[in-house]
């Protein structure tokens, strides 16, 4: 746990959240300002800043980050129409919580991957 960061303490359950699954190395949550119907945050428990972060070490959590997301998918009932999956990392990337975390979006079309 990082001290003052905000989603160690939703893991912690410190900060309330709409969590949808937790297990032994993920957590899944409701993001606070979701830009579709679905948009949902998928984090590994442990703390790092950013996938930059993440290695070899960690082949578990992340195979567990996309499991999870693809299960949180079906559930929402957007597999089929479609998600993206996405990764912020830094500031060009407009990453804002520096907690590794990946958006699951979906139940709208989203438009063009990156605007131009
Ligand atoms: P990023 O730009 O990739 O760092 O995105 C961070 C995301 O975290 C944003 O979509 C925020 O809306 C979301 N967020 C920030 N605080 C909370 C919170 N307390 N609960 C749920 N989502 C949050
Ligand atoms: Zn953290």
């Amino acid at each position: 746990m990082a001290n003052d960061c905000i989603f160690c303490k939703i893991i912690d359950g410190e900060i309330p959240s709409e969590t949808l699954y937790q297990d032994e190395l993920v957590t899944a949550f409701r993001d606070i300002r979701p830009v579709a119907s679905t948009h949902i945050l998928v984090i590994p428990n442990a703390h790092s800043s950013s996938v930059t972060e993440m290695g070899d070490g960690d082949a578990e959590t992340l195979g567990r980050i996309v499991t999870v997301a693809n299960q949180l998918a079906k559930q929402e009932g957007v597999s089929k129409s479609g998600f993206r999956l996405i990764v912020n990392a830094g500031p060009d990337a407009g990453q804002v919580v520096f907690h590794t975390h990946f958006h699951l979006i979906g139940g709208r079309e989203l438009g063009p991957m990156v605007a131009r």
